[in-house]
């Protein structure tokens, strides 16, 4: 096999250009405009339950908005899944306020609630202040527990900002997520469930809360013939251009998280077979993943081919083929990082063309966080050591995953 499998690619339905197409021969080559507006439509028709969604420049920036609009300043706490990408907890920094980590429940691998009432208790003794807002993240586009962390979020009054960046079309129950808490936070990132090469949005409750987040993403204007300023906003609205890829995108939605459902049941099906190995699947029907990204955990007795390789050198570049400027110079270890197997796994299938990467690395363990305090069960640090990503979404075919799967087998001593 000589095409190279990748974790997610991007796939077009192939009206995208015609959008872009129409934006440029009716010369809205700027950051509003008609195909803003219907990609807004198209995505209120997708979320349901009469909310409003804005469409911004990133996941990050919907994040960072949803922040501002619950009122976090600096000096401030906001409580966030510790389980994530650093874009779930960067923007709460950029406030100067302080992220409070919580661990993991071992099924769904998201926010524990009983930490999490534990982590509000203790910090009003701590501080004699609430969190302002609470983070939970839909990893790998896992519903989180929205029904007991809404019950503790309003037994305290904090807002609850839905980080489902990689959760779009996952549901809890039925219901979007996104649509539970204040805000839902959605990214159109090159690998998520649709893209629009780089953008995000987010779910507001109601015109006013949608209008809130619109003026702070277009630099807080006042109603003058003049710019006048009143409060600090932000560059944060999506371009015409990449909202008719929005538009083009949303007419494959449903064909893309249906795909995503399709790989991880061949998954599931083929791991049941392999000792050693286990698919990370929904907890219960309530559940309803989008499977973002496949998951595996390997035991840690499970023995792979060149293991005794894995960690030999420092990686060069940044694993996930990251865009930007990475540092180099690393070192081989840090003090928490993938087992020994998940290693040579990971390089066995490199050399194989396949592309797999660790799960996230918890933000209470990197060393960027190492003073925000955290409330810890040791869940998502032993998930982290044994978890590994595989290829998903709409690129990956069905021989595709029998040649992953022929390969992980392969991989086993
Ligand atoms: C991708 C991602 C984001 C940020 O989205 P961008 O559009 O890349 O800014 C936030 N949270 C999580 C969990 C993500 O995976």
């Amino acid at each position: 096999m000589n095409k190279r499998i990748y974790l997610c690619l991007a796939h077009m339905s192939g009206n995208e250009q015609k959008f872009i197409q129409e934006a440029f021969d009716t010369n809205w080559v700027v950051p509003l405009g008609p195909n803003v507006n219907g990609f807004e439509e198209d995505l209120r028709n997708f979320v349901g339950q009469n909310k409003q969604v804005v469409a911004l420049s990133a996941g990050t920036a919907a994040i960072h908005l949803a922040l501002i609009a619950c009122g976090v300043q600096a000096g401030d706490e906001v409580i966030c899944q510790s389980f994530t990408f650093c874009a779930s907890a960067n923007p709460v920094t950029y406030l100067g306020a302080t992220p409070v980590f919580i661990d993991s429940e071992k099924d769904s691998w998201n926010m524990d609630p009983a930490l999490l009432e534990q982590a509000i208790l203790d910090r009003k003794a701590k501080t004699g202040k609430y969190p302002k807002a609470i983070i939970p993240v839909a990893l790998y586009g896992m519903p989180y527990r929205i029904e007991d962390i809404m019950a503790i979020a309003n037994k305290y009054g904090i807002p609850v900002i839905e980080d489902a960046a990689e959760g779009m079309g996952s549901r809890w129950k039925g219901q979007v997520l996104g649509t539970f808490g204040e805000y839902g936070v959605l990214s159109f990132n090159g690998n998520k469930m649709i893209t629009t090469s780089g953008g995000g949005a987010l779910i507001c409750k109601d015109e006013a809360a949608k209008n809130k987040i619109m003026w702070y993403a277009t630099q807080a204007r006042e109603a003058y013939p003049y710019y006048q300023h009143e409060a600090i906003g932000f560059n944060y609205r999506l371009s015409n251009i990449c909202a008719g890829i929005g538009r083009g995108q949303m007419m494959i939605l449903d064909e893309h998280i249906a795909h995503h459902k399709h790989i991880a049941k061949r998954y599931k099906e083929a791991f049941a077979t392999i000792e050693g190995i286990t698919f990370h699947d929904a907890p219960s029907a309530d559940y309803d993943s989008n499977f973002w990204l496949n998951t595996v955990l390997l035991d840690e007795s499970l023995h792979i081919h060149g293991e005794e390789n894995a960690y030999a050198e420092a990686v060069q570049g940044a694993v996930g083929g990251a865009a930007g400027v990475v540092h180099g110079g690393g070192s081989v270890h840090t003090d928490c990082e993938p087992n020994r197997n998940v290693e040579a796994i990971r390089m066995f299938l490199d050399k194989a063309g396949i592309e797999s990467r660790p799960l996230w690395k918890p933000m209470h363990k990197q060393p960027v966080f190492k003073n925000a305090p955290a409330y810890l069960s040791g869940v998502s640090e032993a998930v982290f050591k044994r978890g590994l990503c595989l290829p998903s979404g709409p690129m990956v075919t069905d021989e595709d995953v029998d040649y992953i799967i022929a390969s992980i087998r392969n991989a086993i001593k």
